[in-house]
């Protein structure tokens, strides 16, 4: 019987981050690279990705959705 190491690939449980909104997958690059977080709004930074349990956004999609609900 021979083991193989599991590749993160490979993990049935491993899925990438697709924003709900757009299916865009999670990259490396930009604010991809940055989780999200609240502080990003009160100061004023671009946004990162969202991950929660209510689904993904993307940056650019986490823009338009906190610009919709400033009314800008
Ligand atoms: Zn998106």
């Amino acid at each position: 019987m021979t083991k193989r190491l599991i590749e993160p690939a490979e993990d049935p449980s491993f899925k990438p981050q697709v924003c709900s909104t757009c299916a865009r997958e999670r990259g490396v690059r930009g604010m991809d690279a940055y989780d999200y977080s609240p502080m990003q709004v009160l100061t004023g930074q671009p946004f990162g990705w969202y991950s929660g349990s209510d689904g993904e956004l993307c940056p650019e999609c986490m823009t338009k959705a906190i610009r919709a609900i400033r009314g800008q």
